[in-house]
């Protein structure tokens, strides 16, 4: 009897609100729990099949490494691998705005399972002692409410029993990085973080979460500052690869 009463209700609530697609807006099947139409799902895709070893974009011409990554920059790097979970495309980019700008937190659900996946694949980030969201500035998260890379780690910590650290302060409120060059980027975002957590990261292994990665100069950044507040090792693994 209480399973019927559940289904009228959720039917009922279903007339009132027929839940869509986050990415195209058709009307999604009354027991239809996640964010996107079948079509929508089928687009999603991770990165690859062939992967820079280091930054992980997908290498259309193959190769090991990316001409980023390539030859002595390689050893410059601070943090040693990224990975993501999906390629930024329309319904991967409909998830992250649902989940940071329209504050629909649960669609981390979905994409921390993701996540967790593309870390099993990279067996040398299990050695992590530490998840840390790359950090909002104080002024946005009191606009946002949450910070996404957060909710994203907080999610991966409970699939994985890794605990996440809010390891590093963002002290500069940097513009957004969308409409900057590469160098410009990278210019933006020196000196924007902190580490507030030097003796729990200190000799650890640690992996840096985000929702997105565009040309890598967040991370590396952050890599850059837990290395030296005494990170062994930095990862980075983001929900999505611009
Ligand atoms: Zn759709
Ligand atoms: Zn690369």
């Amino acid at each position: 009897m209480k399973k019927f009463l559940l289904k009228i209700k959720n039917f009922i609530l279903y007339l009132l609100f027929p839940r869509t697609c986050f990415n195209c807006g058709v009307d999604l099947p009354l027991n239809e729990q996640g964010f996107l139409c079948k079509e929508c799902l089928k687009k999603l895709k991770k990165p690859g099949p062939i992967i820079c070893q280091r930054c992980g974009i997908t290498l259309k011409d193959g190769g090991a490494h990316c001409f980023n990554c390539r030859g002595s920059k390689l050893k410059t790097f601070k943090c040693s691998l990224i990975r993501s979970a999906l390629d930024f495309n329309e319904p991967s980019r409909a998830l992250i705005h649902g989940l940071k700008y329209e504050k629909y937190t649960n669609i981390a659900n979905f994409l921390a399972p993701l996540m967790h996946k593309t870390l099993l694949e990279n067996p040398q980030m299990l050695e992590a002692e530490f998840f840390v969201p790359v950090p909002i500035h104080k002024k946005r998260l009191k606009k946002r409410g949450f910070n996404q890379a957060e909710v994203l780690a907080r999610e991966l910590s409970s699939l994985t029993n890794i605990p996440y650290i809010n390891a590093l302060t963002r002290i500069k409120n940097t513009k957004s990085q969308t409409k900057l060059t590469k160098k410009q980027r990278a210019e933006n975002i020196k000196e924007a973080f902190i580490c507030t957590s030097p003796k729990e990261i200190k000799k650890k292994a640690v992996i840096l979460i985000d929702d997105v990665c565009t040309t890598s100069a967040t991370l590396e950044e952050c890599a850059k500052v837990l290395k030296k507040a005494g990170a062994r090792e930095v990862y980075a693994l983001c929900a999505t690869k611009e």
